[in-house]
């Protein structure tokens, strides 16, 4: 600011000494030149005079007198003549009469003929006097033929010369720029005062307040709203301070009120966080308990049977409508240690059957890994494989949950929603709780059915024992009245068994009647139930077989006993294992299963005492075999026990 001032004057003011200078220096200069002219024609008028009046009025020695006085003023330190540089008379010859320098008297000059082509008083202003290189003003005078006629009057070439004045003006010049110089001095020397005060004024004034306010000014800007600006004066800028301080103590209290609103808005926000965060928390622990309570669901529906295809039949409706799975099936590992789809979800679309090695597509690498594969995207995962005919290319996600029970792997969940990555990391979580729980599931029933099974099976022969027996012929004979069809039964019984066992030893009757049972076994269709009995008897049930077709089966299972290769055989009375067969019909010869049993138990007993190793059909009084508590109520007790020691009949 001060500079800008500063410059604002004294550029102005310099400007103006220049010009100044320029047109006064012009004038000095005109000035100069004007009176050193007048000076050099007055001074040649002078001498000229003198001399012409020292001739008229003196002459002699009188004359000589006012020459001498010239001579020695001209050549004095006189103030008049300072600025003198040369004055002489020259003859017409061109010889100096006369000159300040007493030197070049009686002395020839060379300038001489252009000074004697004078013909009246000339004045020439740009004559270098000699030994000078700066013009002067030089006046030539002819003499005009009176001059200095009373010393010199028979001297015509004297009277017929010129009088020349040179004025020596660089000298005057000197002193007037001497005088210029002092004069353009005081100038500046007022020029730097009046700008020193101008700029410690203009400082004092208008840059310190000035500087002081834009100090404040940019406080604020940095947002420091206490800050204010000084107001030491009642000038514009005390007044524009003042403003300034007065907008600053608006703005604090707008900044005091809106951090107060931001402080409000701060807690009413965590607030309402704290608010959201109960409320998911809240919701997070609803979807929890749904979920518990979608699991209990599972774990109790499961748990309420043990048959296994009932647990897979219940989980594939369950899974589906309460968990929003469109698509879901369940796998289990078979004894070719594959996965074998048991059911799914939508039925009847060809899935149930289809087979996947423990490496093969996503549910095997669930399966050989034992952890959950998620796949969010199917379209893009080259390890998704597709054997159902009838499905199309996936679409959506997929997650394969292994069902793993102890270090067991049982099988694999597969899970398939429509929308990509449209199964979430707590749904990952409950659907391996319901893995879980279809593993606890699906080992329950298992167990179950080796446990039923072990219960029905006879240990030594491995057929069914008397207790699924009864099961059986129940069931059977239901059907039969049920669908009006028949029903035959064979009682079968080993000849000589205990010959067998007293003479080859009670192993060698374990061993031949495993043998027995297995020819059997073989020769009986799949619909027919074999059974053991008890001791060395068997029983098969033939649904939906007539009497006569029954017979040829007998007859059929009695010679294939009878080929029955044994080391054993050869100690029984006719030299082979045989069996005697009695048979029944349901309706022809009894309407219940007691009677059933009696009736073939009765026509077997007519084998024995006809000669044993043959088929008898059973006929209406036929006797029942002594000593056998036959009968329904007698089969019954006997079915809850172990296998019973069954009587011996007689033969
Ligand atoms: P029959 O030709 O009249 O039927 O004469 P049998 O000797 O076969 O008849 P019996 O009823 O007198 O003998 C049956 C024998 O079967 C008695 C018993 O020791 C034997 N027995 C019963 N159960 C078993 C068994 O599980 N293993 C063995 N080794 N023998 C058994
Ligand atoms: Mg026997
Ligand atoms: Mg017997």
């Amino acid at each position: 600011m001060g500079k800008k001032v500063l410059v604002s004057i004294a550029l102005p003011a310099l400007i103006f000494a220049v010009l100044l200078i320029v047109v006064y220096g012009k004038r000095g200069d005109d000035a100069i030149r004007s009176s050193m002219r007048e000076e050099a024609v007055s001074l040649a008028d002078f001498i000229a005079n003198t001399f012409r009046l020292s001739t008229d009025s003196s002459r002699g020695s009188g004359a000589r007198e006012v020459h001498d006085a010239v001579t020695n003023a001209v050549r004095s330190d006189w103030k008049a003549v300072r600025h003198l540089s040369s004055i002489r008379i020259i003859d017409r010859n061109g010889v100096v009469r006369w000159s300040k320098k007493i030197e070049e008297e009686d002395h020839p000059l060379a300038d001489a003929p252009r000074l004697l082509a004078a013909t009246a008083i000339r004045v020439d202003q740009s004559v270098a006097p000699s030994g000078k290189t700066s013009a002067g003003s030089e006046v030539v005078y002819p003499l005009g033929g009176v001059a200095c006629a009373g010393c010199h009057a028979g001297e015509a070439t004297l009277r017929t010369g010129v009088l020349q004045v040179v004025l020596d003006e660089p000298s005057l010049r000197l002193e007037m720029n001497s005088i210029f110089k002092e004069a353009l001095g005081s100038a500046l020397i007022f020029l730097a005062i009046v700008s020193l005060v101008t700029v410690i004024a203009v400082r004092l004034m208008l840059t310190h307040p000035l500087r002081r306010l834009a100090k404040a000014m940019h406080r604020a800007e940095e947002g420091d709203f206490v800050a204010r600006a000084p107001v030491t004066s009642n000038d514009e800028i005390g007044q524009l301070s003042a403003a300034f301080n007065r907008m600053l103590v608006n703005l604090t209290s707008l900044k005091a009120e809106d951090l107060e609103n931001k402080r409000e808005l701060t807690v009413a926000q965590s607030e309402l966080e704290l608010k959201r965060a109960l409320e998911s928390t809240n919701e997070q622990l609803q979807g929890r308990l749904a979920e518990l309570g979608l699991l209990y669901d599972v774990a109790r529906s499961l748990t309420s049977t043990l048959e296994l295809s009932s647990v897979l039949q219940r989980i594939t409706q369950l899974v589906p409508t309460r968990f929003d799975v469109p698509k879901f099936s369940i796998m289990l590992l078979n004894a070719e240690g594959q996965l074998e789809v048991k059911a799914a979800h939508p039925a009847g679309r060809g899935t149930e059957g289809l087979l996947f090695s423990l490496n093969e597509g996503v549910c095997g690498r669930a399966a050989q890994t034992r952890k959950s594969v998620y796949i969010p995207d199917l379209e893009n995962e080259p390890s998704f494989k597709v054997k159902d005919t009838q499905a199309t290319r996936g679409r959506g996600c997929l997650l394969s949950v292994p069902m793993v029970h102890g270090e067991e792997l049982l099988g694999v969940l597969n899970f398939e929603r429509p929308d990509k990555a449209g199964i979430a990391a707590e749904d990952i979580e409950f659907f391996t709780g319901v893995a879980d729980q279809v593993a606890l599931a699906v080992q329950n029933a298992r167990l179950h059915e080796q446990t039923v099974a072990l219960s029905v099976t006879d240990p030594l022969t491995g057929v069914p024992n008397r207790r699924f027996l009864f099961q059986q012929l129940e069931l059977e004979i239901a059907r039969a009245n049920r669908f009006g069809t028949q029903l035959s039964l064979l009682m079968i019984d080993i000849d000589h068994f205990k010959t067998l066992n007293d003479t080859q030893g009670h192993t060698a009757g374990d061993e031949v009647l495993g043998k027995v049972a297995k020819v059997l076994k073989q020769i009986v269709r799949r619909v027919d139930t074999l059974a053991r009995y008890g001791g060395e008897e068997f029983v098969v049930i033939l649904p939906q077989v007539t009497k006569a077709e029954a017979a040829e089966v007998a007859e059929k299972l009695r010679r294939a006993v009878e080929d029955v290769r044994s080391p054993h055989a050869i100690a029984q009375p006719n030299g082979k294992i045989t069996v005697s067969i009695g048979l029944a019909n349901l309706p022809i010869d009894a309407v219940d299963h007691g009677r059933l049993v009696d009736s073939a138990d009765a026509a077997l007993y007519a084998s024995k005492r006809a000669g044993r190793n043959r088929v008898t059909a059973y006929a209406t009084g036929m006797e029942v075999h002594p000593g056998r508590e036959r009968g329904l109520h007698a089969q019954r007790r006997r079915v809850t026990g172990e296998i019973p020691a069954v009587p011996v009949g007689n033969k």
